[in-house]
């Protein structure tokens, strides 16, 4: 049972997001830290910000699951937990 278009969003999200990973066109941007490619520059730059050299800032209160975006942690949540909390 869904209970809110919210949550769908949020875990397509996710699944976006961990597909850009893996994705491996002719044209990417790669970083030059760690080495991961993205497709979208807007992708690299948020890693670059967010991820990059970071390590993960959010702990999910249901199991050991950690994230370093926010974006994917919610979506961790509504897919494993399916229940939002107040971030
Ligand atoms: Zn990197
Ligand atoms: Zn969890």
């Amino acid at each position: 049972m869904r209970s809110s278009v919210i949550l769908v969003q949020g875990a397509l999200e996710d699944v976006m997001l961990f597909g850009e990973e893996c994705y491996k066109p002719s044209e990417t941007f790669k970083c030059q830290k760690c080495g991961k490619m993205y497709r979208y520059k807007g992708n690299l730059q948020a890693h670059l910000k967010f991820e990059c050299g970071k390590k993960p800032s959010l702990q999910c209160p249901h199991c050991s699951y950690r994230a370093k975006q926010r974006s994917n942690f919610k979506g961790h949540i509504a897919l494993r937990h399916f229940k939002p909390i107040d971030l």
